[in-house]
């Protein structure tokens, strides 16, 4: 089959009026090209770097249908709403549809009204689904999610193993390979195992932009996550946490206090997960509290922040579970609550594991993970350097070392003022206990033990509470005193302790320098200059389009869109479409609501 080059002019035009977009995201232009010229494609990009678009686009331009393998069938559903709300005609086949839904779609694949099918990999398999394929108009196949085909990857599927067969299938045919996750061995094991043949190789940075890195030392963790999520108001966040008690305590909290949080854990019946995950998926929930099980199948772009009430398991699941946040590209906060004292908890869990292979590994992935939070590093560069990415800039401007909102101080007279109270109740006390003397606490306790008499009960007044509990963390950080074991932990000194109390060494400590100081990079100051309320009139207006059509919101317009209309404030047909994320069909079927809306508003405002 012969097809006349597709030009430059084509493309752009397609970038334009269906998807709305006036530019390419880095690489899509050299991945769409590559598939238009019938060259094999791989390609690892972030989650948010528009995979989508790389084959949609050529999709459109190829005459014929684009086949997508594509392992989850929740993702299915979200991909063909996302290009049917283009315009773009979309389907999939999978076993959640019912028999006259597979029909309807088999009728449309023979009637060459198709322009994307999305099939999982089992179906690619069935002998009798390749014989279907052999007499459709097949212009390229698609394999999202291809970290699957490797058994050293995380998500190994063995129906993957199947994918394979594709390139003799199609001989003249180009096949792409999208994942968002491989490492150099991932990679050469997927690039072997489909055996594409001269590939494209497309290895985007790692780098999300948009998100800004936050990491605070976590003291009253309930009142913390109360405190993000409600100067998030009404946006999409998701609170990770360990266990499944503290996810349901954590949500029940949030619930109590007037939030639209719900819980999602493996513990809870299939009816109750998914419903919570559709609540979320439609905005009618803000929060999501959520053990790891919670993000995979999901494809919703307007997450505006992430909290990790908890350690990560490793800096590969922390880079996954913040990439959640800001797929659309606006701004976005991932918080990762952290103090040593969480350490000996995962140090337990790690201890009990039976297999020493693993136990080595988790103790491995532990240990970069404690010194990704606990180090003055800027956390891009740590987590770049993670995936052998050498991040080019000094300063990254949206993390919370680089935003400079911390401060190297001396604390050598202080911590002699904790190790002095330790060491006159002779090592026998926890923590709380400590503070409490250098404090001057007026518990019942410490009057009961005299500890009121003691010469440095009250001698740190000049600090808070939480000022100490850091202190005392640094400390156990540094090596200078030790926990022990047992139900009632006391705290010991080290050798470092003495040479500190002498005075022959000093001690210092990172400090916020002012209290949690609200971190604003440039593009969240640029966020609150626009017009917030005509934004927020905006989403209301979406998600009522969005009941009507039964498709979640953001499949309507990404917040960026939204964004972007409201800065633009357009007042016409011609000025809708140049709003990033308003394609033709998209104007056609929302332009006149939001233009009305717009209207209104500017004539109110007058
Ligand atoms: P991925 O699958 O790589 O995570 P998506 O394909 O879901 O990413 O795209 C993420 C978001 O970026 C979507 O909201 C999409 O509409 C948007 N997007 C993709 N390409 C562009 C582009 N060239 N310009 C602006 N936005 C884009
Ligand atoms: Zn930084």
């Amino acid at each position: 089959m012969t097809t006349p080059t597709v030009t430059e002019a084509a493309i752009f035009a397609t970038l334009r009026k269906v998807f709305g977009f006036h530019e390419f995201r880095p690489n899509q232009e050299q991945v769409v090209r590559a598939i238009l010229d019938r060259r094999d494609v791989f390609a690892v990009m972030p989650t948010g770097g528009g995979k989508s678009l790389c084959y949609q686009l050529p999709a459109l331009l190829l005459p014929g249908i684009c086949m997508v393998i594509s392992p989850l069938i929740a993702l299915m559903k979200d991909q063909v709403d996302g290009a049917r709300a283009n315009g773009i005609r979309a389907a999939f086949l999978n076993s959640s549809q019912s028999p006259e839904e597979r029909d309807q779609v088999m009728r449309d694949l023979y009637a060459h009204q198709l322009d994307l099918l999305y099939v999982a990999p089992e179906r690619f398999s069935l002998d009798h689904f390749r014989q279907m394929l052999a007499r459709l108009p097949i212009s390229m196949a698609v394999i999202d999610e291809a970290h699957c085909v490797s058994e050293w990857g995380h998500d190994f599927r063995p129906d993957y193993l199947s994918l394979s067969a594709l390139v003799t299938i199609f001989p003249h045919l180009p096949v792409a390979a999208f994942t968002a996750t491989a490492t150099n061995r991932v990679q050469q094991d997927i690039l072997d195992k489909l055996a594409l043949r001269n590939p494209l190789v497309v290895r985007a940075s790692f780098d999300r932009p948009n998100l800004l890195y936050d990491v605070r030392f976590k003291d009253s963790v309930e009142a913390q996550i109360v405190a993000l999520v409600r100067s998030n108001p009404g946006k999409a966040g998701i609170v990770y946490r360990t266990s499944r008690k503290s996810v349901n305590d954590t949500a029940a909290m949030l619930q109590s206090k007037g939030f639209r949080a719900l819980p999602y854990h493996a513990g809870l019946s299939d009816g109750d997960r998914s419903g919570n995950q559709e609540a979320f998926i439609r905005d009618e929930a803000d929060v999501i509290v959520a053990t790891i099980a919670f993000g995979m199948g999901i494809d919703k772009s307007n997450i505006r922040y992430v909290v990790h009430a908890d350690l990560p398991k490793s800096i590969e699941n922390y880079y996954q579970e913040t990439g959640r946040a800001g797929r659309d590209g606006e701004p976005a906060q991932c918080t990762l609550l952290f103090a040593q004292g969480d350490i000996p908890k995962v140090r337990f869990f790690i201890d009990a594991m039976v297999d020493e292979v693993e136990r080595a590994k988790a103790l491995g992935a532990l240990s970069k993970v404690i010194a990704f939070a606990a180090n003055s590093v800027c956390r891009r560069r740590t987590l770049l350097d993670y995936f052998g990415e050498i991040y080019p800039h000094a300063n990254c401007n949206s993390c919370d070392i680089c935003l400079g909102s911390r401060e190297v101080v001396d604390c050598t007279r202080e911590a002699q003022m904790l190790l002095s109270a330790m060491v006159r109740t002779e090592e026998r006390f926890g923590a709380t206990h400590i503070v409490d003397i250098v404090t001057g606490s007026v518990s019942k306790k410490i009057r009961d033990l005299g500890h009121d008499r003691l010469k440095t009960y009250g001698v740190g007044r000049e600090h808070d509470k939480r000022y100490w509990r850091q202190l005392l963390d640094e400390l156990l950080a540094q090596r200078v005193v030790e926990r022990s074991e047992g139900l009632y932990p006391t705290l010991c000194l080290l050798p470092k302790a003495v040479l500190l109390l002498r005075g022959e060494e000093r001690i210092e400590m990172v400090r916020l320098l002012e209290k949690q100081k609200a971190l604003a990079t440039p593009a969240v100051r640029a966020e609150l200059a626009f017009s917030q309320e005509l934004f927020e009139l905006m989403r209301t207006l979406r998600k009522q389009i969005a009941d009507e059509q039964g498709i979640p919101p953001y499949v309507v317009f990404s917040d960026r869109t939204l964004r972007d209309m409201a800065r633009l404030s357009p007042r016409d047909a011609e000025g809708m479409l140049l709003v990033s994320g308003v394609g033709e069909v998209k104007l056609e079927r929302y332009g006149r609501q939001f233009l009305g809306l717009i209207d209104r508003f500017c004539s109110d405002a007058r």
